[in-house]
């Protein structure tokens, strides 16, 4: 039916509209992680510095090594030898530079040394065991661009080139409420039979926090458009983007949208996708807003494959979506959905190929079958499944 919006061209839309308005700082490369990189990073310097030694053992020319050779010197790893005569050797240890006149390092389990005169018992090649300077960065490249979010190899590449502070952009705010009147908080006592504990707010903060933006939360939003009204300004007001939570269907308990159109303007679009069908988006003044369904689980999914990259591309982040892999199919599918679907699945490594097997519930309601997931596999629109047909995956933890 064509009142379902594919998932794909409501990305687009979103990310199509949103700009990225980016304020820079410096920061200590310790503290860089999940950051974004404001501006290329150039290194000053090769890596490695020097040609210097792949292993521990002797450092000579490949034409002297039918001789025994006398072993003049030991060059340990931050020790720069001397030049090496002709018909010599240097012991040499992993890391430390090869010195001029050498041409092959041979590891020490192929020689015999006694007497300080070592037999070499292997054949060498020129350039053997050494590791050229700037093998792995040449000085004058970009080691990592703008708009790169940071991971843990990054910070360490960034420091062999000696990078002690790095250029990123300011933390995106991101306001999150969590409406309902059903809602109570942990910690609150425990819920009579008409009210849940708030759990969406949990999973968005996590979700944030890991993208290492500032949550701005506004907590628990009462159904009533006075409250809805009043939490959606102030959210606008102190954060560059309102994540919301519930309120998006079109019952007349479901507040944000009519509330949103007043403050600004909105987009409510049934998505065809599974779990999480309504979705709102629009601007409150000039801050971007994205009214997520309620159910916990539609909560997760629209959030990582709506919310999430729109965020990213706010941030500053130029890799805005999480990369698909591919697994087997270890369930059926008989009827087709109009909905692309989102299944909860655990991947198993299984005859040589990785299997993924659908959790027994996948109901919108039913948060433990995504702690419980190791991947989101998308089963298209209008598609039935056999057991072993590939499948398109997301990896959960790449989207965190
Ligand atoms: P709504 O979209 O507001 O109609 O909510 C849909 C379903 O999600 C209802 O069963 C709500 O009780 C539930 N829900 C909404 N918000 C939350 C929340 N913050 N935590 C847990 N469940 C919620
Ligand atoms: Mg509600």
């Amino acid at each position: 039916m064509s009142d379902l919006l594919k998932v794909g061209v409501a990305l687009g839309k979103v990310l199509g509209s949103v700009e990225p308005d980016l304020t820079t700082e410096s920061v200590p490369l310790l503290q860089a992680l999940g950051r974004v990189l404001a501006k290329d990073v150039v290194s000053s310097i090769d890596v490695p510095g020097s040609d210097n030694s792949a292993m521990d053992g002797y450092a000579l020319a490949v034409v002297d090594t039918n001789e025994p050779l006398p072993v003049v010197q030991r060059i340990p790893a931050g020790t720069a030898g001397q030049p090496l005569q002709p018909g010599t050797a240097a012991r040499i240890f992993t890391g430390a530079p090869i010195p001029s006149g050498a041409d092959a390092v041979v590891m020490q389990e192929n020689c015999t040394e006694a007497d300080g005169i070592v037999t070499i018992n292997t054949s060498a090649k020129v350039g053997a065991n050494i590791r050229p300077r700037g093998q792995d960065i040449a000085r004058g490249s970009v080691v990592l661009g703008k708009g790169r979010r940071l991971r843990p190899p990054d910070l360490g590449l960034l420091a062999s080139i000696g990078c002690a502070e790095v250029e990123v952009y300011l933390p995106l705010r991101v306001a999150i409420m969590s409406t309902g009147d059903e809602l109570i908080e942990p910690g609150a006592g425990e819920p009579n039979a008409a009210q849940v504990y708030n759990s969406n707010r949990y999973t968005l903060s996590g979700l944030l926090q890991g993208l290492h933006m500032e949550v701005v939360d506004l907590g628990i939003v009462p159904d009533n458009p006075a409250a809805t009204a009043s939490a959606l300004r102030k959210a606008a007001d102190i954060a560059d983007c309102v994540v919301s939570s519930g309120g998006v269907s079109v019952g007349e308990e479901d507040h944000v949208k009519r509330e949103v159109e007043r403050l600004g303007r909105l987009d409510l679009w049934k998505l065809a996708i599974k779990p999480g069908k309504p979705l709102a988006f629009g601007y409150i003044g000039d801050t971007p807003f994205v009214g997520l369904p309620g159910n916990p689980t539609s909560v997760f999914v629209t959030f990582c494959l709506i919310a999430r990259p729109m965020l990213l591309k706010l941030q500053g982040s130029l890799e805005h979506e999480a990369p698909r892999l591919q697994a087997a199919a270890d369930f059926q599918v008989d009827r087709p959905n109009r909905r692309q679907e989102y299944l909860r699945v655990s991947l198993e490594h299984r005859d040589g190929r990785v299997w993924a097997a659908s959790h027994a519930n996948q109901s919108s309601g039913v948060l433990s079958s995504v702690s419980h997931s190791d991947a989101l596999a998308i089963v298209p629109p209008d598609t039935t499944v056999a057991i072993g047909d590939t499948l398109d995956i997301l990896l959960l933890d790449a989207l965190y």
